[in-house]
């Protein structure tokens, strides 16, 4: 793409849209990102209550793969973007013939897919976990009967026999987040049965590691290869979900932040990815760094940079869908990012609350994001707080009183 869409009224008198495939909540940040420069928004999502579509301009209530509905965004829209990862490549393709779309079909097809995605990563030189394909019943046998490794014996990835991957977590290749589509295996007696679970789709066995820290890096890259990143955020998951992001200067250290960011800048690059890019990693004990997955899109982990950097990840995704300059964020406050799941919304013996909005709100730099979503379930992300001021230690404190006042365990 080598013409800017500027925001605002055309010459012709036209508003320019930007639309976006998906109508979860990166969506509506998105959207309201776009909104606030000036841009008239569509979003392509067959659920009528979507969050991102209550707050469009435009939202087409189709499937992603509907002709009529696809042909109407293209027909509104300048340029497109997306915000899940499971977007049916085939639907990007249609759109990208047509209009500029970022990122690509092809970067978004390889994330959606975990075998994809290792060999991608193996590819850029980026460390994964050991781990093994499973499609067939003879790749299974072959893991369940292969003999232990020695101690220190390194077997190529993707081999699967000879490696040693139990403890082990079985994870379908595609369709799988927050945890959902994983199994945990103890032992090769049970990785038939979690196969079977997994209804014996295509699947990795990653070892499990015994991690550190887990950490994430953002990088946004632009139509002409100019790229920006954010520092890295460190992350707390519980039962797979994001529970907690901290983001200050020496929140990992500092070799961890340079090789993370360097790792995720030759990822973006060697997939020529136009947009915002999420690189999610593992550190291990001795420091080194482990890359887990990536999301083809903004993340979980960067709601933070709403309220403590002056320009946040979903702007990032407009200027880069756009064309406009990509400058370096400034990270002006530090952060930590409180996830607001549906368990908040039920007390202990599982009646309906409402959460403490109030008392959160009266602690000084805490900021609200809730979704829009209607219906609270435990596990479901509803929204995010975050919390900001001059140094870390107060910053800590307030997120640790918000979270005792909305009943989320410490960190
Ligand atoms: P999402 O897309 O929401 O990030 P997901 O369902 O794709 O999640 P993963 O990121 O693969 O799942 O795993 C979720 C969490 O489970 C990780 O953040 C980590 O805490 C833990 N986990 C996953 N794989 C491993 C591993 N090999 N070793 C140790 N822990 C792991
Ligand atoms: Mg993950």
């Amino acid at each position: 793409m080598n013409q800017v869409i500027l925001p605002g009224t055309t010459a012709t008198g036209h508003q320019t849209t930007l639309g976006v495939m998906g109508g979860g909540q990166l969506g509506r940040m998105f959207v309201q990102a776009a909104q606030a420069m000036g841009y008239f928004t569509a979003v392509l999502d067959p659920d009528p209550a979507s969050p991102a579509g209550l707050v469009s301009h435009f939202h087409i209530q189709t499937d992603y793969l509907d002709e009529q509905g696809l042909a109407q965004l293209l027909q509104r829209c300048a340029a497109i973007t997306t915000e899940f990862e499971n977007v049916p490549a085939p639907a990007l393709f249609t759109l990208g013939a047509h209009r500029p779309v970022a990122p690509g079909a092809d970067a978004v097809g390889i994330a959606q897919n975990r075998i994809k995605e290792k060999a991608h990563f193996e590819r850029c030189g980026v460390p994964v976990a050991p781990y093994a394909v499973i499609e067939t019943p003879e790749q299974l046998a072959a893991i369940i009967e292969a003999p232990s490794a020695a101690p220190g014996d390194a077997s190529p990835n993707g081999s699967g026999a000879g490696a040693d991957l139990f403890p082990g977590i079985l994870k379908t290749a595609r369709l799988g987040y927050d945890g959902k589509g994983q199994i945990r295996v103890a032992t090769r007696a049970e990785l038939a049965a979690a196969w079977d679970a997994l209804k014996n789709v295509p699947c990795v066995l990653e070892k499990m590691l015994p991690l550190a820290a887990e950490c994430s890096v953002i990088v946004a890259r632009g139509w002409n290869g100019d790229m920006v990143h954010f520092h890295p955020q460190l992350n707390l998951h519980r039962d797979g979900i994001l529970a907690v992001t901290q983001v200050f200067e020496g929140n990992l250290p500092l070799p961890s932040v340079d090789r993370s960011v360097a790792a995720t800048k030759a990822i973006a690059q060697e997939l020529q990815y136009v947009g915002v890019l999420c690189i999610e990693f593992f550190v291990l004990a001795d420091g080194s760094l482990v890359v887990n997955e990536m999301a083809p899109r903004p993340h979980n982990s960067g709601h933070y940079t709403l309220d403590a950097c002056d320009v946040s990840q979903f702007e990032l995704q407009v200027r880069a869908l756009t064309g406009l300059p990509l400058v370096p964020p400034r990270h002006h406050s530090p952060a930590i990012m409180l996830n607001l799941l549906g368990d908040l919304w039920f007390d202990a013996a599982g009646r309906p609350i409402t959460p403490a909005w109030s008392e959160v709100l009266a602690l000084p730099g805490t900021h609200l994001h809730l979704y829009g979503k209607l219906d609270a379930r435990k596990g479901r992300k509803m929204g995010h707080l975050n919390i900001t001021g001059t140094d870390v230690e107060g910053v800590r404190a307030t997120a640790l009183q918000a979270a005792s006042l909305l009943g989320i365990p410490a960190f």
